[in-house]
C-alpha cells in the first residue's frame, strides 16, 4: 500500500496511482541512498547541499517491507523536514527530490516523489529534466482510452513504465530499458522499487548524476551533484554514465549499460551534457563530468579578458553567480577585483520569482552597492548570464547611481538566443533581450543600449566550449545555437 503525506491532499486515481502528480520538467535537484542506518538523513543532507537547484518544494520517499511511504512538502528542505519528521523514516533505501520553481506552477501537486502501485508493488520516482515527447505519448494512449489526471510528462513516464512492468512480467531492469528506447528528452532519475534505489541517467547524458560510496557505514549514494557527497561524508566514485541504470546495494552497486536501442533513435550524437551547468545551475564547488564547475567559470573569466579586454578601474562580480567568472576576468586583464554589490542572503534568487514585477523589486533587496568601491570608477560587471536582461538592467542603474563613471558588462555565457526544452527555465523566444542576428553578428551594441551599458561583451561558444574542455559536439548547446542535440518539433536538430 502507498502512503503519501503531504501539506495537501492525494489524488487517487482508478490506476491505482496515488500521489499528486507533479510536473516533470525543469531544473531540480535528485538524491537516492542505500544505508545501513539513516538513509533518510542522508538525503535530507544531500538535498540541503543540493538546494541551489531548487527552492520551491522538498520530498523524500521510503520503502519499507515493499511498501512506500512519501512525505512531500513546500519550502527549502529544512522546513519540510525536521528530526521527528525524518525519524518517521524506517527504510534503509530513500530517494529524495527539490524542485525549482517555474512559473505559475509553485503547488504542492508538483512536488515529488511521485509515488505509484504497479503489478510489482509500489514505485516512486524523482526526475530531473524534460521529456520532450510526453504529449505525443499522451496523446496516443488517451486515444486508446487511457485516461489521465494532469498534463504532466511525469503521470506519462510512471504509466509507461508501469505498463512496461506488466509487459515484461515485472523486470523492472527490462522495463526501463524499454522505457528509455521511447522516451526522448533530459532526465536523470532516482526510483525506489522492490525496497531498492536505482539510478538512470537519460542516454545522452544531458543532466548530472553521480555515484558515491558512504564512509561512516555500509551503503551507497548517487546525487545531482557531487557536492552533496562532501556534506555526508561520501567519497565520490564516477559519474553515472549516459544511458546507465545503476542499483544501488549495502555493499556495492550495480550498473547495467549498452543495451542495444536504449539510445532513441532521433537522437544525434554521444552525448550532449547540458553547457549551463558549468556557467550557472551547479555549484561551483561541485564536478560535473569530470570537470570543476569552478575552474570553468575562472576559465571563462580568462577567456573573456583575451576576448574582450576594456579599460576600467575595478571588476565587480555580480554575486553569487559571477564570481568565480569575475576572478579569472581580473586575473586575465589585471585590474583589480572589488566586492561592491552586496548581496542579501536571505532573499531568495530573483530569477524564480513567478510575476516579473515581484522579481524587479526583488533585485533591489537583493542587492547593494558599496559606493566607495564604485563612485568615480570605470567599473566591469560581470555575470554569468543574461536571459531576459531585467537584472542586469537594473544592476547597472544601480551601480551609476552609486557613482560609477563607465560601466561595462561581460558575460560568462554566450548570447542565449533560444528555449530550453530539455530541463532549464527559459522557455520562449520572446523573453530573450539577445536576437539570434545579434549573436551572429556578434554585435552587442543594441543590447547594451537596452541595459544601460557603456559596453556588453559575451564570451564565445568556441571560447566556452573550450573552456569546459569537452568537445562540442558532446555538449548541448540548443539555447544558443539553436540546434538541439534530440529532436524538437519546430526545431532544427545539430
Ligand atoms: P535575467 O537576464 O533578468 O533574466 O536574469 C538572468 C540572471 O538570472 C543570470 O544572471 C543568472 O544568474 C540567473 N539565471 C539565468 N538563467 C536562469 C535560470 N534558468 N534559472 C534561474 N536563474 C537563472
Amino acid at each position: 500500500m502507498v502512503n503519501t503525506t503531504s501539506q495537501c491532499d492525494d489524488i487517487i486515481d482508478d490506476y491505482g496511482l496515488k500521489g499528486a502528480f507533479c510536473k516533470l520538467s525543469g531544473h531540480c535537484g535528485v538524491a537516492g541512498v542505500t544505508a545501513e542506518k539513516e538513509s533518510a538523513s542522508y538525503v535530507f543532507l544531500a538535498l540541503r547541499a543540493l538546494q541551489h537547484r531548487g527552492q520551491e518544494s522538498a520530498g523524500i520517499a521510503t520503502s519499507v517491507d515493499n511498501q512506500i511511504e512519501c512525505f512531500r512538502g513546500m519550502g527549502l528542505v529544512h522546513e519540510v523536514f525536521n528530526t521527528q519528521r525524518l525519524a518517521t523514516f524506517k527504510g534503509t533505501s530513500c530517494i529524495g527530490h527539490i524542485r525549482y520553481s517555474t512559473t505559475g506552477a509553485s503547488e504542492l501537486k508538483n512536488a515529488q516523489p511521485v509515488v505509484a502501485s504497479s503489478s510489482i508493488g509500489d514505485l516512486a520516482i524523482a526526475h530531473n529534466g524534460d521529456i520532450v515527447n510526453a504529449g505525443k505519448f499522451r496523446d496516443e494512449l488517451r486515444e486508446k482510452g487511457w485516461a489521465f489526471f494532469t498534463t504532466t510528462d511525469s503521470e506519462v513516464m510512471i504509466r509507461l513504465l508501469a505498463n512496461e512492468l506488466v509487459n515484461t512480467g515485472g523486470d523492472i531492469f527490462h522495463a526501463l530499458q524499454n522505457l528509455m528506447r521511447v522516451i526522448i528528452g533530459s532526465y536523470s532519475i532516482v526510483l525506489l522499487v522492490g525496497g531498492k534505489v536505482l539510478a538512470v541517467r537519460d542516454p545522452l547524458g544531458i543532466k548530472p548524476l553521480c555515484i558515491g560510496k558512504l564512509n561512516d557505514c555500509k551503503g551507497y549514494v548517487v546525487t545531482s551533484e557531487s557536492v552533496a557527497f562532501d556534506a555526508i561524508n561520501a567519497t565520490f566514485i564516477r559519474d553515472v554514465a549516459p544511458g546507465e541504470i545503476v542499483e544501488l546495494g549495502m555493499n556495492r552497486y550495480k550498473s547495467y549499460r549498452n543495451f542495444s536501442g536504449t539510445v532513441a533513435p532521433n537522437t544525434h550524437s554521444a552525448c550532449a551534457h547540458c553547457m549551463f551547468e558549468w556557467v550557472y545551475f551547479a555549484r561551483p564547488d561541485s564536478i560535473i563530468d569530470g570537470v570543476s564547475v569552478y575552474e570553468v567559470r575562472n576559465k571563462i573569466g580568462k577567456k573573456l579578458a583575451e576576448e574582450h579586454r576594456v579599460d576600467a578601474d575595478v571588476i565587480i562580480p555580480i554575486p553569487d553567480s559571477g564570481r568565480a567568472h569575475a576572478v579569472g576576468y581580473s586575473e586575465g586583464t589585471g585590474i583589480p577585483f572589488r566586492e561592491g554589490l552586496i548581496k542579501n542572503r536571505y532573499v531568495a534568487r530573483t530569477f524564480i520569482m513567478p510575476e516579473p514585477s515581484m522579481r524587479e523589486t526583488e533585485v533591489k533587496l537583493k542587492l547593494n552597492p558599496i559606493k566607495s568601491v564604485i563612485e568615480g570608477k570605470r567599473v566591469v560587471l560581470m555575470d554569468d548570464s543574461i536571459v531576459r536582461g531585467t537584472t542586469m538592467r537594473r544592476i547597472v542603474q544601480m551601480v551609476r547611481n552609486a557613482g560609477a563613471r563607465e560601466v561595462h558588462v561581460r558575460i560568462g555565457c554566450p548570447p542565449i538566443i533560444s528555449p530550453c526544452y530539455l530541463g532549464i527555465d527559459m522557455k520562449t523566444r520572446s523573453q530573450f533581450i539577445a536576437k539570434p542576428s545579434d549573436s551572429k553578428r556578434q554585435d552587442y551594441t543594441r543590447v547594451a543600449k537596452m541595459i544601460g551599458a557603456d559596453s556588453l561583451a559575451h564570451i564565445s561558444i568556441e571560447g566556452l566550449v573550450e573552456c569546459i574542455g569537452i568537445p562540442k559536439g558532446n555538449l548541448c548547446l540548443g539555447c544558443l545555437t539553436e540546434k538541439y542535440p534530440v529532436e524538437i518539433p519546430g526545431e532544427r536538430t545539430r
